[in-house]
């Protein structure tokens, strides 16, 4: 049998990540991604650029895959529109996924086109390796997870497609929260370079097969393509000689639905520790540190993401209150913001 220090299941942008901050930190890995290409699952493609004292370009020296950088994300509600200033950046997903991956092959091996069927006791297969650490960073379905026996989060659903002709300002990104639209969610306008990423997702299935096909009448775009997003509170992300990150350990402002900048920190705080790890030769690991580590960075803002998507939709009813909720709740973020610009 093969042997392996790590294996990354997964080469999303979380796994893409972890995968070049082990590399930048010499420790060798292998990768599997069971598609052929980067970018196989869809996404808005934003990142939030600012988070928990990081930058996206602290995890990225590169520009390219940059293709806008939004200041101001408009929200439109059948009361008004809110603005909310905070730094996006727009994005070519695939590209910087790329970028990733051609940072990461200078030290390990990625290997595209190869689908990890099940983990028994700690061996993969069919590859039939028996790593010392395997890092899941295998997305919403996670065999990862399932091996360490966490309960699967709840999931949403969302669709997006690129369109041409959208009637909104381009040097904005638009969110539409509307009822009549979709129930439970909110559909999106991103510019990109020179097309619009558009899309509708829903924490709830139902409410999402009401609104995408009057979605899809309205708006036309190229291709449509839908996945599930874990939006709940963060799992449990480590168990056996396992941990998560990304969509499979729910690492995601559920509010939004955004997980992008998310995995690239939690990725960069698993590297620290496995390199840590590696200078013992991965003996007497304890993965609880993990977990300790990300859930203090970061993890009381994911949790109050999703206490406010809570909030928002179960318990405060009214659209109008939501409308007066969000309204102060993008004031404050909007003062954070210019306040951390200002520094
Ligand atoms: C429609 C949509 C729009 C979104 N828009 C945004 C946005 O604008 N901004 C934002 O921040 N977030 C957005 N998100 C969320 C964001 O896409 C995810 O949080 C992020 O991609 C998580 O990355 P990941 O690497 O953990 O998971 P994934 O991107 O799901 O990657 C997991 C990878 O693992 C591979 N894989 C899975 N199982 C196996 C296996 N057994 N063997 C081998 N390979 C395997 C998959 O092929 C995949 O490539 C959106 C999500 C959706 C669905």
């Amino acid at each position: 049998m093969e042997k392996i220090d790590i294996a990354i299941i997964g080469g999303g942008i979380a796994g893409l990540s972890l995968a070049k901050f082990l590399a930048e930190r010499g420790i060798p890995f292998i990768l599997f991604e069971e598609h052929t290409d980067f970018f196989m699952k869809p996404c808005g493609e934003g990142i939030t650029q600012k988070i928990a004292g990081y930058d996206f370009f602290d995890f990225y020296d590169s520009k390219k895959g940059i293709e806008k950088e939004i200041w101001e994300t408009i929200i439109h509600t059948k009361y008004g529109k809110i603005s909310l200033e905070m730094p996006v950046l727009m994005t070519d997903k695939k590209a910087i996924e790329e970028e990733l991956a051609k940072k990461a092959i200078k030290q390990g091996e990625i290997k595209m086109g190869e689908k990890v069927d099940k983990i028994v006791n700690g061996i993969l297969y069919p590859q039939e390796i028996k790593p010392k650490l395997i890092v899941g960073a295998d997305g919403a379905f996670s065999i990862t997870r399932k091996y360490i026996g966490v309960k699967p989060p709840h999931l949403g659903v969302a669709v997006d497609g690129y369109a041409k002709n959208v009637d909104y300002d381009a040097d904005n990104c638009h969110i539409i929260l509307d009822k009549q639209v979709v129930n439970y969610g909110y559909a999106w306008f991103f510019p990109k370079k020179d097309r619009w990423n558009i899309g509708v997702g829903s924490y709830k299935i139902k409410y999402f097969k009401q609104a995408f096909p009057r979605f899809k009448e309205n708006y036309k775009a190229e291709k449509w393509k839908g996945a599930y997003i874990p939006l709940d509170k963060p799992t449990k992300s480590y168990g056996k000689n396992a941990i998560l990150i990304g969509d499979s350990a729910a690492q995601i402002y559920s509010a939004l639905g955004a997980g992008n900048m998310s995995s690239m920190i939690i990725a960069n705080l698993a590297a620290e520790l496995i390199e840590k790890f590696a200078k013992r030769d991965f003996r007497n690991m304890d993965l609880s540190l993990y977990e300790k580590k990300w859930k203090k960075v970061i993890g009381k803002y994911l949790r109050y993401s999703y206490l406010t998507t809570k909030i928002f939709f179960s318990i405060v009813k009214s659209e109008y209150l939501r409308y007066k909720l969000l309204q102060k709740m993008c004031k404050d973020t909007t003062q954070y913001y210019r306040k951390l610009m200002k520094k």
